[in-house]
């Protein structure tokens, strides 16, 4: 036998497993179907997810996808089912960039989080179709992995600067390298990821109850004196080789955000996310002449477009936008492109309100780009969510990992999913003492 024969006859006779087998792609190869699958595995606040079926006219070829966007769960199921699905039924999956154009454009009232969550979760499960269709890993269509592992971090919150400093301890003794830490300012009942006062606790639990949205009190000015103290605190007690990081989630006024910048710089935070609204987006250039903080902003940017110029000026270190918001994978790997040549590493949004589904996307991308930062996996999930999902991402010693498997890696058990439906457990209203509203 000659030797290319003999080559050509034993990669024919290799035995792939089954779920790594490419499936042939024909050039008729059609969308039959696209369904859409709201379910909440653990019946708890935060956790509806949003989830796309796309089915081929290839017997078991299908791909998932996460269009997941809390606060609109509901809006974006009937974006899917109404409004985008019919124009994907007979088109070819593989036409990746040119379907994602088309139910872009399609509406012709575009953008926005309803809208940009349904195309993001379309974008993911046309990944995981051709991912399919070549036998490998979305990572690798991306250009393969650079990186062996994934640098990743999660938060701690208290209600005093003594239980944050346990938590601290706590993820450090399970080896994090990074840490993200909150605490209650003093009087403060609630805050964004710090524990609630009993009576906040029980009159959200009423709310939930009613349908209603629970209601918080928010004054940034406690606030803006305390998130100094506690990195004081912190940086004495645990020393400075822990990487900590802070969210502000738009809390302040853009003065104060300044402010804010400049007393935290002692402390090398690791990052500053969202000091300002996206609509605050001028200010950013004043904190950048003021403080040398390193800044990330962006979870809840809809498309690559928003907030381009805090890339473009290098306004910011780290972009933080979320691949089931930004319009997925496709818009998540033009974002880090554009970000190269301004050394500013990603850091894709992380948090259990979006699905296992959305957290691998995350990490495919995260192995694949040369500017990667950090990828958040801040999540708490039960077991409910082995019961519906095949695969999340794998914490070992500060870093995350995923498997080999060809596409996204992630499967959906439908059945146990559609028992567990779609709860109503609203985000809270944030007002100030004197009743302004005021962001989440
Ligand atoms: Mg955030």
């Amino acid at each position: 036998m000659r030797r290319r024969n003999f080559l050509a006859a034993l990669l024919a006779s290799a035995p792939l497993k089954a779920a790594q087998r490419p499936v042939r792609a024909p050039s008729n190869l059609k969308i039959t179907d696209v369904q859409v699958l709201v379910t909440n595995p653990e019946q708890a606040p935060m956790t509806n997810y949003v989830l796309v079926k796309i089915t081929t006219s290839e017997p078991g070829l299908y791909g998932w996808g996460d269009a997941t966007c809390t606060g609109s769960e509901l809006a974006v199921a009937q974006m899917l089912e109404e409004h985008l699905k019919p124009a994907l039924l007979g088109r070819n999956p593989m036409e990746l960039e040119s379907l994602w154009q088309t139910v872009y454009l399609l509406p012709y009232y575009r953008s926005g989080s309803v809208h940009m969550s349904a195309v993001s979760g379309i974008d993911m499960a046309l990944w995981d179709i051709k991912g399919k269709v070549a036998g490998l890993p979305v990572y690798e269509l991306l250009g393969g992995k650079v990186r062996k592992e994934l640098l990743t971090y999660r938060s701690v919150g208290g209600r005093s600067f003594e239980e944050v400093e346990d938590g601290v301890r706590r993820l450090m003794e399970r080896g994090y390298k990074v840490i993200k830490v909150q605490v209650a300012p003093p009087g403060a009942e609630s805050g964004y990821a710090v524990p609630s006062s009993p009576r906040v606790e029980q009159a959200t639990r009423e709310a939930y109850e009613k349908g209603l949205p629970p209601a918080q009190v928010w004054e940034p000015e406690p606030y803006v004196r305390t998130l100094p103290r506690l990195l004081e605190h912190l940086r004495k007690r645990v020393g400075e080789e822990i990487g900590l990081l802070h969210d502000v989630h738009e809390r302040i006024t853009p003065s104060q955000a300044i402010v804010l910048a400049k007393a935290v710089e002692p402390y090398n935070l690791f990052f500053f996310e969202d000091p300002l609204r996206p609509e605050h987006l001028d200010t950013f250039r004043i904190i950048r002449q003021q403080a040398s903080t390193p800044i990330a902003m962006g979870e809840i940017f809809v498309g690559i477009w928003e907030g381009l110029e805090l890339i473009t000026e290098h306004l910011i270190d780290y972009v933080r936008h979320d691949l089931a918001h930004v319009g997925g994978i496709t818009a998540g790997k033009k974002i880090a492109t554009l970000c190269e040549p301004y050394g500013i590493l990603t850091a894709w949004h992380g948090p259990g309100n979006i699905s296992p589904i959305t957290h691998m996307a995350n990490c495919h991308v995260s192995y694949a780009v040369p500017n990667f930062g950090i990828q958040e996996y801040s999540v708490d999930w039960k077991a409910g969510i082995d019961e519906v999902f095949s695969a999340k991402p794998v914490y070992r010693d500060g870093a995350i990992t995923i498997g080999e498997a060809p596409g996204l890696g992630v499967d959906v058990n439908e059945a146990v999913a559609r028992k567990r439906p779609y709860v109503r457990r609203m985000r809270p209203t944030i007002r100030r003492a004197d009743e302004t509203p005021w962001p989440y």
